[in-house]
């Protein structure tokens, strides 16, 4: 089923579970995570960053769509980092149920004017919206980007940033970075900054820059009040590493012989993830509340 990101992340909250948005940019990678989803009956967020959707094209989504609409388990379409109201409306006109406006990198006020206008638009569709208040640092390994010195997110700037834009959730900064962590750089997460936030907010929060950090304080920020974790690097990692060792030791060029087993990692990793987010058994929560499907006038 397909669910806009408030329905799918308030039966989160209510249960003390997170839901992994996994970020895709192909039909592998889609069918990575929705099978690894019905396999561990759990809620899944298909991510798109606004350059996998250029790289995807639009029609791709159709498929998308009608992949998780059957599905016995729920799924959220979300732009992942949407830049702007454009890449944004592109988004909403390929059917997806949810954005991110990432305006994190603007002044407060100028974040507060992006978000807002992406959120008045969006309302009135019923696409629930993401928004950034902090940053998130960079690896230096990924399309997300994001800057070298994580400024943590303040309690009372959250308040404020909520109350101004209405935004449905928040992406935090309390100290991850997007990409694999080099080898020297240990990641250390402010659960005293998450704490004190989530004292505060009531909407769903939301971790970007999930992979490789260690697994305990994932789960510690989950416990703590964490509904959305976001995962890219690691699971394509997987998959890739995998990709890798096919054609370094084969002859092969079929699709369909080299992919599977890079599936097959991949879904492992994504597994993990899940029992880390304690989102595993949870999609019958959402099939016994007999949720309404997300629809919007283009879908
Ligand atoms: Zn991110």
């Amino acid at each position: 089923m397909l669910l806009n990101m408030n329905q799918l992340l308030e039966v989160a909250k209510e249960n003390k579970f997170a839901v992994g948005a996994f970020n895709v940019a192909d039909s592998n990678f889609l069918r990575t995570v929705v099978e690894a989803a019905e396999e561990n009956d759990s809620p899944a967020i298909i991510a798109v960053h606004p350059t996998e959707l250029d790289f995807t094209k639009d029609e791709f989504f159709q498929y998308v769509i009608s992949r998780v609409k059957n599905s016995s388990v729920p799924f959220v379409v979300h732009m992942d980092h949407g830049d702007n109201l454009a890449s944004i409306m592109r988004a909403i006109h390929c059917g997806f149920s949810s954005v991110m406006i990432d305006g994190s990198l603007l002044s407060f006020e100028e974040n507060i004017a992006v978000t807002k206008e992406v959120v008045d638009v969006c309302k009135k569709i019923n696409v629930s919206v993401e928004g950034e208040l902090g940053t998130i640092g960079n690896t230096g390994t990924t399309i997300e980007g994001g800057v070298s010195e994580v400024i943590y997110t303040q309690p009372e700037d959250a308040i404020e940033f909520i109350e101004k834009t209405g935004v449905d959730s928040l992406a935090v900064a309390i100290g991850t970075a997007h990409g694999i962590y080099p080898k020297n750089v240990k990641p250390k997460l402010r659960m005293d900054v998450l704490e004190e936030i989530e004292e505060k907010v009531d909407i769903p929060l939301v971790l970007h820059g999930g992979s490789s950090n260690p697994d305990e304080e994932v789960a510690r920020a989950v416990q703590i009040g964490i509904q959305k974790v976001n995962i890219s690097s690691d699971y394509k990692f997987a998959f890739y590493k995998k990709c890798r060792e096919i054609l370094s030791t084969t002859e092969l060029w079929d699709a369909n012989a080299i992919y599977p087993d890079c599936i097959v990692e991949a879904k492992k990793v994504i597994t993990q993830k899940m029992n880390l987010f304690n989102s595993v058994g949870k999609a019958t929560i959402y099939r016994d509340k007999n949720i309404k499907p997300f629809r919007n006038d283009f879908s």
